[in-house]
């Protein structure tokens, strides 16, 4: 046996931590299932560092073994796991990442918006500490963990989350990191395979590591529009569009797009529907675009990243650097949003202008499915007015019923003395 410390060493959180904790069990979280994709991003983080880590550095254990998230699910025990072998922690980053509150102003501005009644659990991601959000669904939680380099040591924290946590060595040859504990009462349906696969597909399908429950692989999807579009096959990328718009349809078109600015950095992977739901008009009922922040989605319908004129189009946005937490409150007043619905506007009448003038018929496909929302831009959308009404195809009476003209072909067929 190695030598260890068997001691197990007790910390007292900081007066700081004791109270964020209260916090967010008592106020913070309105949606319990937040915990899994709090735990899958930090276990999809802890892989993306190791593989970061080994491509320079070849000294790290473990570095043949295929990169997994498994978790594990007693019921009947109600019980929880979930295991990753990426980077794993040291001591100190026990103390550091998981023991305090890593940015300073964290606590006053939480305390702030709770005494205004408002709901901060939209932003608790933002403050690096999103781990805490399994108190939501245990009383006390255990991690067990090594970090990847040769020589370090196997660590076992546990905490009930109240006023202390300990930690100790223990034995653990393989690196990486495995959290578990028993579901309260109010939660134990997450011990339930269907609950957690459910939860799964919904928030983290599309995440780049395999997810095991149990022997199953859960997500199949790889993130697609993280790849080279030339890369992907045109059968793949239309079974991704009805995966996610329910459509049994192939799609009429798509448009991929990785934008930096010093403003932004999104990717994009957006497509036109064939046809128009009947009920077109009323384009709040219809979902729009899946916002994901480095892979993981943060809301399945963020009708936020377009105008309204354009709630057709579906697809994804992968927006970096965006807290995993936005809730639907924060989404409304994101500078960074509404920046990325600029760009994304802008784009996709290119894409239409690009279409009307080399593919006509498609166009006027699109014109016709899509015409009476379309058409509302011009009074809304100031900044691409002229675009738009290029873009604007009208039945006339110079011609058979069914067929379009755009405003520039039937101003240039007017008479000469004909004014309007
Ligand atoms: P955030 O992920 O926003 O930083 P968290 O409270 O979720 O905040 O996690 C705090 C830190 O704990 C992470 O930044 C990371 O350094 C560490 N951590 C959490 N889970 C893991 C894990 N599975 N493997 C390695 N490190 C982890």
């Amino acid at each position: 046996m190695t030598a260890k410390t068997e001691k197990k060493q007790t910390f007292e959180y900081k007066a700081e931590i004791k109270q964020l904790l209260h916090l967010i069990i008592h106020s913070l979280y309105t949606h319990p299932e937040v915990f899994l994709r709090e735990l899958i991003s930090n276990a999809a983080d802890a892989l993306s560092k190791v593989r970061f880590r080994e491509l320079t550095d070849d000294s790290l254990v473990d570095k043949d073994k295929d990169p997994q998230i498994k978790i594990e699910l007693n019921e009947k025990e109600q019980t929880f796991s979930i295991e990753d072998n990426g980077i794993g922690m040291t001591q100190d980053d026990l103390v550091a990442c998981i023991g305090t509150v890593a940015r300073s102003g964290t606590l006053e501005f939480l305390k702030n918006f709770k005494e205004q009644n408002k709901d901060a659990s939209g932003l608790i991601g933002q403050f690096g500490v999103g781990f805490y959000s399994v108190f939501m669904v245990t009383d006390q939680v255990t991690i067990e963990t090594r970090f990847a380099e040769k020589d370090a040591k196997g660590l076992r924290w546990v905490s009930s989350g109240e006023e202390k946590y300990s930690i100790e060595e223990i034995d653990k040859p393989d690196r990486g990191t495995k959290i578990s504990f028993k579901l309260k009462d109010t939660a134990k349906e997450f011990a339930r395979e269907y609950k957690i696969k459910d939860t799964i597909r919904k928030y983290s399908n599309f995440v780049d590591f395999p997810i095991f429950v149990g022997q199953e692989k859960i997500n199949t999807v790889k993130a697609i529009w993280r790849q080279k579009e030339s890369d992907v096959k045109e059968s793949e990328r239309n079974e991704f569009y009805k995966f996610i718009a329910n459509d049994f349809d192939d799609p009429m078109d798509h448009l991929q797009m990785s934008v930096e600015t010093t403003a932004v950095e999104f990717k994009a992977l957006l497509f036109l529907p064939k046809k128009a739901p009947f009920d077109l008009i009323r384009f709040n009922q219809h979902k729009t675009l899946q916002l994901y922040s480095n892979k993981v989605m943060i809301m399945d319908d963020c009708k936020k990243l377009l105008p309204e004129y354009l709630h057709f189009v579906r697809g994804v946005v992968d927006a970096s650097g965006l807290s995993l937490n936005v809730s639907r409150e924060t989404i409304q007043s994101s500078p960074v949003i509404d920046k990325i619905r600029g760009v994304i506007t802008s784009k996709i009448i290119d894409w239409l202008a690009n279409m009307a003038e080399k593919e006509t018929e498609k166009f006027i496909a699109f014109s016709k499915a899509f015409g009476p929302l379309f058409k509302r831009g011009i009074d809304v959308d100031f900044e691409n007015r002229d675009r738009l009404i290029d873009l604007m195809r009208f039945e006339s009476s110079s011609q058979k019923p069914g067929e379009v003209t755009s405003l520039k072909d039937y101003a240039g067929r007017m008479k000469e003395n004909q004014k309007d």
